[in-house]
């Protein structure tokens, strides 16, 4: 489903990223793990066009990312490819239902009472169901995460992108956004995340890939990389996390 190959970045003189190749089945969830300022963010941005790519291919179901040039050109893209952040972003003036009603009813004119019907089996599905009417300012960290991530599924996106969803949440509500995720894991969502949970990443994911300084290291399944890392690199990494 998605084909990344060769990608090179860089912002001024510094290359972030240095050749990363990547590529993602459909139902398949790859985390990505790596030390700050490795380019795992960067990585992310460039799969759905938020940053143009100097070198490579990126390729998204039927969508040649690297030659769209235009955000007329990305609109498609970015139905297919949803992101949630470190930061939910919500409206804080609109309930938890309406947050995740706004982008079918305005961006794609889907019909209100149809797309109502499924923000509420969206917000059951995070297990938030009693907290429709609920501004995000009543709601805790998870809580509000988890409605981002039933914003981003109302969308219908073939692939979301999770950049670091649960680095400000307090222990406590982690566990829950994680719950969250890994269910829609099983349910077959194709997706990629960049954590620190690694226990998190051992547990659901089908592949992890260990990034360092503009480069994936080592790629491999959770149990090969966590319990017996190829390159140097992974094994320090590793050490000082786990
Ligand atoms: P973290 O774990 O801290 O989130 P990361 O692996 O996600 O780190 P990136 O955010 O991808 O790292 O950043 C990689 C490098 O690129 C960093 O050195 C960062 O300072 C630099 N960088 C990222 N975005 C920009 C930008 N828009 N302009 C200049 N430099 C940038
Ligand atoms: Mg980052």
């Amino acid at each position: 489903l998605i084909e990344i190959d060769g990608i090179r970045k860089s912002f001024g003189d510094f290359q972030v990223l240095k050749g990363i190749s990547l590529s993602v089945q459909k139902g398949e969830a790859v985390c990505i793990i790596g030390p700050s300022g490795s380019g795992k963010s960067t990585i992310l941005r460039c799969i759905n066009g938020l940053i143009p790519i100097d070198e490579g291919f990126i390729r998204v179901g039927d969508h040649r990312v690297h030659e769209m040039k235009n955000e007329k050109q990305m609109r498609p893209l970015r139905h297919q490819v949803a992101m949630v952040f470190q930061q939910y972003n919500l409206f804080p003036h609109r309930t938890a239902l309406e947050n995740i009603m706004m982008a079918p009813v305005q961006v794609l004119g889907h019909d209100r009472a149809e797309v109502e019907a499924r923000a509420r089996a969206l917000l059951k599905k995070v297990r938030l169901s009693e907290k429709a009417g609920s501004y995000p300012g009543q709601l805790s960290g998870g809580q509000q995460q988890r409605v981002a991530i039933a914003r981003a599924l109302a969308m219908h996106p073939e692939v979301i992108l999770f950049d670091e969803v649960t680095a400000a949440l307090d222990p406590e509500t982690v566990k829950e956004v994680l719950l969250t995720i890994r269910e829609l894991v099983e349910d077959g969502l194709t997706c990629i995340l960049v954590t620190h949970e690694m226990k998190f990443a051992r547990e659901v994911s089908h592949r992890v890939c260990f990034t360092d300084r503009g480069l994936i290291v080592e790629s491999a399944p959770p149990v090969e990389l966590f319990d017996n890392p190829q390159d140097p690199r992974t094994r320090e990494f590793l050490g000082q996390v786990l």
